[in-house]
């Protein structure tokens, strides 16, 4: 296989699958997306996107349903599994359970016809990689969720395959651990220098690790582009509620102010940022909970707020609030009571303007 490959390119790949009635329903559609080589991609959605079916395809685990997969020149959706010789991890680990550790690592190289030394030296070297020397003769079962998780991405990464895959591979750590593999997990693919695509459905999963992630809904891609536009600038509503746009509440457009828009509601004002074509002048605004701030009188975009529920979290409460134009959650630092009456605000550039979502 080409292990110096400059792009995994996929132009247009669907799969669908015929449901109990006899109906081909879209588990994907039309999902196009460049690769390159040290890149870390993550296909981010809720469950039942199309993301575990997607990294399946690529996988050669299943079928095309339309569409073609490119690495550099070479088409790929025509060989088998083996013959695009990518690794692949799993969230369940997928390990043999009767084999020591050293030898479940070395399983593809000894299934490739490469010789027992040979083999046992990648092994070994994969499992410095993966830093688990000193339990080379340890069965799966005598380890930890994480290091098991470990032994997986070791065998994945032996073959020194182009593009590694990973199915929600944290999904069974606990929170510390899953923290701790985040960076490991990273650290392991910029050591490789090869890419890696990451399937799951955990945006702070998908912001600390990824170079560009793919958002995605009902099997359709929403937007691909850095963390740091996914957060600052989600291309839609999907994709801002997914990313913690937490209150979207209506307002009524009034006029264009340069690049900016100026909104009401219930005898609010507000200056927004617009973040797409608007079909009508009644509008959604996307307001993420840790953009609220308390306001000075006077201030840009202040409104009065009525303090209902208070949410402890230590550093900070979650607060929800009643307004002239409806309820909102705030992030807030200090101390609240119920019923209090404070005055807040919103930054214009962080109060996103959608078009209203079609019903
Ligand atoms: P999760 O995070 O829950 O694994 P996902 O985003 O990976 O979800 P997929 O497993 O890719 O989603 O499934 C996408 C859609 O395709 C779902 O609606 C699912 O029900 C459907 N689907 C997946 N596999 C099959 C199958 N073998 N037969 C029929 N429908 C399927």
């Amino acid at each position: 296989m080409n292990r110096h490959f400059e792009e995994l390119r996929l132009e247009s790949v669907s799969r669908s699958f015929t449901n109990t009635e006899g109906h081909a329903v879209a588990a994907l559609q039309g999902l196009d997306l460049n690769i390159r080589r040290g890149e870390f991609i993550a296909l981010l959605g809720p469950s039942g996107c199309g993301k575990s079916t997607a990294l399946n395809c690529i996988a050669g685990l299943q079928p095309l349903s339309g569409g073609g997969i490119w690495l550099d020149d070479r088409r790929i959706d025509v060989l088998p599994p083996e013959k695009r010789g990518f690794g692949m991890v799993f969230q369940n680990y997928a390990l043999f359970p009767h084999m020591s550790v050293l030898d479940n690592v070395g399983f593809g190289l000894k299934m490739r016809g490469v010789a027992k030394g040979e083999a046992q030296r990648r092994a070994r070297e994969a499992l410095q990689l993966v830093q688990l020397v000193g339990h080379e003769r340890k069965l799966p079962g005598q380890l930890s969720g994480g290091q098991q998780q470990r032994v997986a991405i070791a065998r994945a990464i032996v073959i020194e395959p182009p593009l590694v895959l990973m199915d929600e591979p944290l999904s069974n750590l606990d929170t510390k651990l899953r923290i701790e593999m985040r960076a490991e997990i990273r650290r392991i693919h910029s050591q490789l220098e090869r890419a890696t695509l990451y399937v799951t459905h955990d945006q702070d999963e998908a912001l600390s690790m990824a170079d560009r992630i793919v958002v995605m809904k009902e099997g359709v891609v929403q937007q691909v582009a850095t963390p740091k536009e996914v957060y600052g600038r989600p291309k839609n509503l999907h994709v801002a509620r997914f990313m913690g746009y937490r209150n979207v509440v209506p307002f009524t457009l009034q006029a264009a102010e340069g690049e900016r828009v100026r909104l009401a509601n219930g005898g609010v004002q507000l200056i927004g940022t617009p973040m797409e074509a608007f079909s009508a002048k009644a509008v959604s605004v996307a307001l993420r909970p840790e953009d609220i701030e308390r306001a000075a009188p006077g201030a840009e975009n202040a409104f009065d707020a009525e303090v209902e529920t208070v949410e402890y979290g230590g550093r900070d409460s979650l607060i929800r609030v009643k307004t002239a134009f409806g309820a909102l959650w705030a992030r807030l630092a200090g101390e609240f009571a119920e019923g209090e009456r404070i005055s807040l605000r919103v930054p214009a550039a962080r109060t996103l303007v959608y078009d209203v979502e079609a019903p």
